[in-house]
This record gives C-alpha cells, sequence and structure tokens, in this order.
C-alpha cells in the first residue's frame, strides 16, 4: 500500500497544482481585460495549493492549522471557483452570501475540532460543501446561462458534475469507514478519493481554460460575421443609387464594360437602351422636387421590374436610365423598349398622372467598344426626342 500512502500522494496534489496555478495566473494574465472571473479562478488555486502545502506538513504544524485553516483555505477556494463563474457569464457574484457560506464552514470546523471533536463529521460537512458548491455552479452554468452560449459551459459542467459524484462517494464511504482520529484526511480509501479529487482538479482547470477557449472563439466567429455582413453592405452601397435603388453610374458603366468584352470575345449579340423622362422638368417645377423624386423612382423600380434577370438597369444620370440587355438584338432589345414604353405610359402617377419615356436603342456592332454604343444611343434617344416623344427609336 506504499504507492497510496497519504503523505505522497498530498505531496502530488501540491506539486500538480503548483503547476495549474501557474497555468491559471497565465491565463488570467492573459484574459483579465478580456473576461471577468480569471482573477477568482486563479485565487481558487492559489488557496488549494495552500491548503495542500499545510496538508502536507500537517504533522509539523499545530492542530488548529491542519485541521481548521487547512479546509477552510480549500472551502474558501471553491468559493472563489463559483464566484468565478458568476462572474465569467456574467452575472452579478453575490460576495455577501458567500462569505456567509464560508463563516457557517469555519465556525463548524472550529466546533467539531474543539468543542465536539469528530472527524466523520468534518469530513461531511467538508464534503457536503463540494456537493452544494458545486450543483450550485453546474445549475448556473446550464441553466442560467444564454441558450446559444451553452455549449462553452458543459464540459465544466461535466466536470462540476464528477465532482458530485466523489464528493457523495466520499459522504458513503465515511459512513462505512470509520477513519482514525488523528487527522482529517488518512487510509488508503481516503488516499484514493484525494487521488481522485487530484485528477478532477487537473480537468477542471482544463475545463476552464477551454470554456474561455470556445467563448473566444464565438466571439472572433460573431465578430467575422459582423464583418462580413458590413463588407457586404458596403459593397452593396457602393453600387447602388441613393434614391432609386437601382444600380448607379459607374456599376452600370461597370457592367456594360463586362457586356461588351464578352459580346466581342464568343462573337455574340448585345443591346443597350437609354431612356430618358420627357419634360421632367415641369414636373419639378409644377409639384416639387420631393414629387420629382417619387416618380422617379418610380420609373426606375417599374424598368426594374419589367426586365429580365440577365439585364441590367442602371441610373445614368439624373432622369436617364441604361438598361444593358446580354444576347439580344436591337430587335429584341426594341421589343423590350416599347413594353416599357406602353407599361409606364398607362401607369397614373400620385397627384402628377400620366408620365412618358423617349428611348434610343443600339446594338453592338464590329469593333464596338462601350461609348460607341452609347453614343449610338444617344443619337437614337435624341431622334426620338425630336420626333415628339413618348417614342423608341
Ligand atoms: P426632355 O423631355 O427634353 O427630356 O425634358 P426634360 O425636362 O426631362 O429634360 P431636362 O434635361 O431639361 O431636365 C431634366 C430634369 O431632371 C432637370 C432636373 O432638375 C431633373 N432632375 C435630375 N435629377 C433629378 C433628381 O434626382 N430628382 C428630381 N426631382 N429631379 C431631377
Ligand atoms: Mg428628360
Ligand atoms: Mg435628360
Amino acid at each position: 500500500m506504499s504507492a497510496l500512502e497519504f503523505q505522497t500522494i498530498v505531496l502530488s496534489f501540491f506539486i500538480s497544482n503548483i503547476i495549474i496555478t501557474i497555468v491559471m495566473a497565465y491565463v488570467w494574465f492573459q484574459n483579465r481585460k478580456r473576461f471577468a472571473g480569471t482573477s477568482r479562478w486563479f485565487i481558487f488555486h492559489i488557496l488549494f495549493t495552500i491548503g495542500m502545502f499545510f496538508l502536507m506538513l500537517r504533522k509539523s504544524v499545530p492542530y488548529f492549522v491542519s485541521s481548521v485553516i487547512t479546509h477552510s483555505l480549500i472551502i474558501c477556494g471553491l468559493m472563489f471557483f463559483y464566484i468565478g463563474l458568476q462572474r465569467f457569464i456574467g452575472k452579478k457574484a453575490s460576495y455577501v452570501k458567500v462569505t456567509v457560506y464560508f463563516l457557517i464552514f469555519f465556525l463548524l470546523s472550529i466546533y467539531f475540532s474543539y468543542i465536539f471533536p469528530s472527524t466523520k463529521i468534518r469530513i461531511i460537512i467538508y464534503s457536503l460543501y463540494f456537493v452544494i458548491i458545486n450543483s450550485q455552479a453546474i445549475y448556473l452554468l446550464l441553466f442560467q446561462t444564454d441558450r446559444r452560449q451553452r455549449v462553452i459551459y458543459r464540459n465544466t459542467a461535466f466536470v462540476c458534475g464528477l465532482m458530485v459524484i466523489l464528493y457523495t462517494i466520499r459522504i458513503v464511504v465515511v459512513f462505512l469507514y470509520t477513519p482514525g482520529t488523528e487527522s482529517f484526511l488518512q487510509g488508503p480509501v481516503d488516499s484514493i478519493l484525494v487521488m481522485a479529487s487530484q485528477m478532477l482538479n487537473i480537468g477542471m482547470t482544463f475545463s476552464l481554460v477551454l470554456m474561455i477557449n470556445s467563448r473566444l472563439f464565438l466571439e472572433v466567429q460573431d465578430f467575422a460575421n459582423e464583418k462580413e455582413m458590413m463588407a457586404l453592405e458596403l459593397r452593396k452601397l457602393a453600387n447602388t443609387d441613393g434614391l432609386t435603388g437601382i444600380f448607379n453610374r459607374s456599376k452600370i458603366e461597370q457592367a456594360l464594360t463586362i457586356e461588351v468584352l464578352r459580346s466581342r470575345r464568343y462573337k455574340h449579340p448585345l443591346s443597350i437602351i437609354m431612356a430618358d423622362i420627357d419634360h421632367f422638368k415641369e414636373v419639378n417645377d409644377t409639384y416639387g422636387h420631393n414629387v420629382g423624386d417619387q416618380v422617379l423612382s418610380g420609373i426606375a423600380s417599374m424598368i426594374k421590374q419589367h426586365v429580365r434577370e440577365v439585364d441590367t438597369v442602371g441610373r445614368w444620370g439624373g432622369e436617364e436610365f441604361l438598361i444593358v440587355c446580354p444576347e439580344t438584338t436591337a430587335e429584341g432589345a426594341k421589343k423590350l423598349a416599347e413594353k416599357l414604353r406602353k407599361k409606364i405610359e398607362k401607369h397614373n402617377f400620385k397627384d402628377v398622372g400620366s408620365k412618358t419615356v423617349s428611348m434610343g436603342v443600339a446594338q453592338i456592332e464590329e469593333d464596338d467598344w462601350d461609348e460607341d454604343m452609347i453614343k449610338r444611343a444617344d443619337k437614337n434617344l435624341y431622334k426620338a426626342k425630336k420626333s415628339g416623344r413618348n417614342r423608341v427609336e
């Protein structure tokens, strides 16, 4: 049984605690500005380590230290662990409640050490504290946290669950197995239980670090999503005309260039329609600029609604629109223009009544670039205006 010698196990518990305290110090230092609670976990580990130190020296320190102080330090550490969790998940930590809990433990320790000495009762109280605090921690992690983030807390809740089981076993064992009176902890059964709690303590440190890690990961993910949304929004804004919601001049120019290149490369037809609202100035002069804006948006959305999905519509200038129609001959574009002209002519605009548009169509020709097409469409539009407006040329 020498391998399970109590003193050896406490020594290894002490050493592993020093290591995980150093880990926790580092975790705290790294995350102290980002997440609340890590400093409390650091304190929790320090208190546990000091507790283990006194337990290790229990034969050479006064009885008060080995029986009352040691276990009070560990219970105090446990309280700090719980407060750390509360702070980490963003709950207000109730120090008063925790202090009362601790004082009760302290007084009970003194009572069952000096007035009514009983190692058995002290082990039961000590274990009960572990069961209660860890149960509260499980409740906190699984029921008091944000539903979306709950997955982060599962590991820690699981280790707390193992703690509850371990200390429940401990209480049962104390009933079956009567320890000597010399110390709080001794004998092979207690040694095994202490070893198990050492493993869980290491497991707890891992789960706390993983918990911080998952939370960090979630925050990075949120940040990345937000950034992507912003970039999308920005790109949309950069391409859109503020008043009409269709493409702006630079975007429609870009779309035209792409289609011209494609059409030249594959020798496919391409046509454009330049549309201009007739006597639009009158609308502004008679009904004011706001009503003018409404008519402008109305006509823009009518055009957008009645073209094909592959066609691109943009605002070319004040009350002029450009429609780019890939895979379309002048004949086809003229049909579309006529359809649009009729739709707009029939529409009854609020206050203003009926408005008309004139349109000029142009199909791509051999060696044509964007400007050549625009020039021809403009010329045809001018012709339409000259020939009495509300026409397609
Ligand atoms: P035409 O039939 O020859 O095209 O006559 P028109 O009055 O439509 O043509 P003109 O080019 O003389 O006037 C265009 C008007 O469009 C002048 C300008 O005030 C108006 N306009 C341009 N942009 C906007 C705008 O964003 N909102 C409003 N309300 N009016 C605009
Ligand atoms: Mg006009
Ligand atoms: Mg004009």
